[in-house]
């Protein structure tokens, strides 16, 4: 079995308007370009204080000056080699991962667009010294896995395997609702074991999003989602299994105070089980056989 040793990882996708660049609207806009940089700056500084490494999926378009949609609402939206260039000089080292060029549709898109997206964004990191060896698929569409050897990805996230994901698989509302009483309710959350496929390729499954707190999600609560990761994390020590805890910085744009304070409370519980010995605190390349 992979990494027979507990461990805690957090991936964090850093897309800015590029994560619904078909379907923007000026709130999403505002918020992207006036609480982003502030939010990962807040991050930063939680993962320094408490040593925390993560990986960071980065879309490559927002190193490029020049991209397409510079020129829509902002360029802020668009571009920010400042937020990737605050990540890679942290004191704590994170992780780089790809979430692609411009996070495109997988699911809808042909091997050949696909290619030429990964070209571009391989030639992007580059710039930047970046060689990105884990993929994060853009809305999480697992899809042309056949051509991510070529490009240097060893390992790549999917999304949980929760009862929720299954409704959803039958009734895209159905699944958001489920998604939310999963969150209000003490359903269990489940840690992951990496997977190893046959073409070399590590499937690295994710345990629980940290779901944003607007809207109809008003009643998730910090008491119930603590609940859920405390308990997933001591799973993840009794089976000799890892938790993957994922996010945006856009999960934090409301009741950001009470997000952290979350944040918080999960980092401060993993970082007790690592002074005793109990659990490592991985990046998700770490996860080799
Ligand atoms: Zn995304």
């Amino acid at each position: 079995m992979l990494n027979n040793y507990p461990s805690f990882t957090i991936s964090i996708d850093l897309e800015l308007a590029w994560g619904f660049w078909d379907k923007l609207n000026s709130t999403h806009l505002n918020n992207v370009v006036n609480n982003e940089r502030i939010i990962v700056d807040q991050l930063l500084k939680i993962f320094e204080d408490f040593q925390f490494p993560v990986t960071w999926a980065t879309v490559a378009a927002l190193i490029d000056n020049k991209n397409k949609m510079t020129n829509i609402f902002d360029k802020n939206a668009w571009y920010a080699p400042d937020i990737i260039e605050k990540i890679m000089k942290s004191k704590t080292k994170h992780l780089i991962a790809s979430h692609s060029y411009s996070h495109i549709n997988f699911n809808e898109n042909s091997k050949s667009i696909i290619i030429e997206d990964f070209e571009k964004a391989e030639y992007f990191f580059k710039t930047l010294n970046i060689l990105p060896d884990v993929l994060i698929f853009p809305r999480n569409q697992v899809a042309h896995l056949e051509i991510l050897n070529k490009f240097n990805f060893k390992f790549y996230r999917s999304l949980d395997k929760s009862w929720y994901k299954k409704v959803s698989k039958h009734s895209k509302l159905f699944g958001k609702v489920a998604n939310i009483a999963d969150k209000i309710f003490p359903f269990k959350t489940n840690p992951i074991k990496p997977i190893k496929h046959l073409n070399g390729l590590i499937e690295i499954p994710s345990s629980i999003l940290l779901i944003s707190r607007n809207g109809f999600k008003l009643p998730v609560t910090n008491i119930n989602m603590f609940s859920k990761i405390k308990k997933g994390v001591q799973r993840a020590i009794e089976n000799k299994e890892c938790f993957h805890l994922w996010f945006h910085p856009s999960n934090f744009y409301y009741k950001e105070k009470k997000q952290f304070e979350l944040l918080k409370d999960v980092l401060r519980f993993v970082n007790s089980k690592r002074e005793q010995g109990l659990i490592d605190i991985k990046v998700l390349d770490q996860y080799v056989t």
